[in-house]
């Protein structure tokens, strides 16, 4: 089965690294997408899944806030992360998480290569590496990232996740090619 053209491997990508429209306001680095990400994927012969945009998802375009670009960032962060974890934002954010964990689930199952997750660095849900909260840029993973994890670890998997902040950074998804071997 699936013995056909697909490459069988993905990489799961965070929703505005693909589309820089759905970011919070004030927050946007490049156009449209990460380019050299894409491209560093698609030399691998990864599929690219794109997440669902917690944030867009559970909060709106404009974050439930349309001064939330005034405030500087990490402080407009905290104020969407604690927005995100009061319901009914948090029981939405909970939904897409199992909506995340089934396709994966579904990519393991029939045998795919999982290359990894990419994240979005300082975000108060897809952040992996560095999150926003008490106004500061801090260490650890946001909201969508830390349930995420969670959930998977609890059906038994361990994927390899990067966190990025600006274009610069693509090169660190070829870091998901080393840990898959
Ligand atoms: S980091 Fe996550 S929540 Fe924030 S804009 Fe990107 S996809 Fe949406």
């Amino acid at each position: 089965m699936f013995n056909d053209g697909r490459s069988r491997r993905v990489v799961f990508l965070a929703h505005c690294l693909l589309n820089q429209n759905a970011i919070s306001d004030g927050t946007a680095v490049c156009p449209a997408a990460f380019r050299e990400v894409l491209q560093i994927l698609l030399d691998a012969e990864a599929g690219v899944v794109q997440l669902p945009c917690p944030e867009l998802c559970c909060l709106g375009l404009d974050r439930g806030d349309i001064h939330g670009a005034e405030r500087p960032v990490t402080v407009e962060n905290t104020r969407i992360r604690r927005a995100m974890s009061a319901s009914p934002a948090r029981e939405r954010l909970d939904a897409l998480v199992e909506h995340t964990v089934r396709q994966v689930m579904e990519y393991h199952r029939h045998g795919f290569e999982i290359l990894g997750i990419v994240g979005a660095d300082r975000s108060p849900n897809c952040g992996v590496e560095t999150t926003s909260d008490h106004n500061m840029e801090v260490p650890g993973k946001g909201l969508f990232m830390e349930a995420l994890s969670r959930r998977l670890a609890k059906e038994g998997l361990t994927i390899p996740m990067v966190g990025l902040k600006r274009p610069e950074d693509a090169p660190k998804v070829t870091l998901l090619f080393n840990s898959a071997g």
